[in-house]
């Protein structure tokens, strides 16, 4: 069987400028590979261009320059609900306030977040019951996400990212609502699924968070640079 696979990020000289007026550079000339299995952490000041990079890494957003290929396909040649398939079915999204739907379980939040994945519906349930208890919550599968914690939040919403096995899963902030201690079981949860083989971005402003993972890639001014390891 062959090993060889495409790298799951690869930009080439991408740059992303708002239309404005007046315009805004706020990707410029950016070259990255990111292979199968990587752990990358992305920081950055406030408006170096973290958020812009999360969303064409994430696909939810479109360049201005240069090319995008995502798990070897090259993404200018999609059509927007191609793009859409392919974010529901390769990226899981993980955010900063979670975004859990309060009234569902966090055995119904897994399941609904897989409603564009590609997983038959009746497959959802037994993989969410699964993802859950891969991320140490078998004994609140029933529990209504408003009565959680935050760190058992955003443990639903890993799960809830890596139910259907995507090929990214893509964090932003995935501490930053955190406490100490929650935040430290949360990047555990990421360093175990690293370890399993999942590709993980970070995207942070928090040295401890981009401490974490295999390399650190810097913003400035829309320009990334790959940190030396440490
Ligand atoms: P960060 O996430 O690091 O704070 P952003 O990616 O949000 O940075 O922003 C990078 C630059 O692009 C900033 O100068 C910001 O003001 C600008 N910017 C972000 N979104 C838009 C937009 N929709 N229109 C115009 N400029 C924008």
């Amino acid at each position: 069987m062959s090993t060889q696979h495409p790298p799951v990020i690869e930009l080439r000289q991408v740059g992303l400028t708002y239309a404005g007026p007046p315009p805004v550079v706020a990707l410029r000339q950016c070259n990255l590979t990111i292979e199968r299995g990587e752990f990358v952490t992305v920081v950055g000041p406030s408006g170096s261009g973290k958020s812009t990079f999360l969303n064409i890494a994430g696909l939810l957003d479109t360049l201005t320059h240069g090319s995008y290929h995502f798990d070897g396909i090259d993404t200018a040649a999609l059509k927007e609900s191609e793009r859409t398939a392919l974010r529901g079915q390769r990226i899981g999204f993980v955010f900063q306030s979670f975004h859990l739907m309060p009234h569902r379980t966090a055995e119904e939040n897994v399941a609904l977040g897989m409603m564009y994945s590609g997983v038959p519906r009746a497959d959802r349930i037994c993989r969410a019951r699964e993802a859950l208890i891969r991320v140490g919550l078998a004994h609140r599968m029933g529990a209504l996400s408003s009565r959680l914690s935050g760190g058992e939040r955003q443990r639903v919403a890993i799960a809830r990212a890596v139910a259907a096995t995507p090929s990214l899963l893509l964090c932003d902030e995935p501490t930053g609502n955190l406490d100490s201690a929650s935040a430290e079981a949360v990047l555990a949860l990421l360093d175990e699924l690293h370890a399993d083989g999942m590709t993980i971005v970070v995207i942070t402003h928090d040295q401890t968070v981009a401490e974490h993972g295999d390399r650190t890639i810097s913003i400035r001014d829309g320009a990334l640079y790959e940190r030396a390891a440490t």
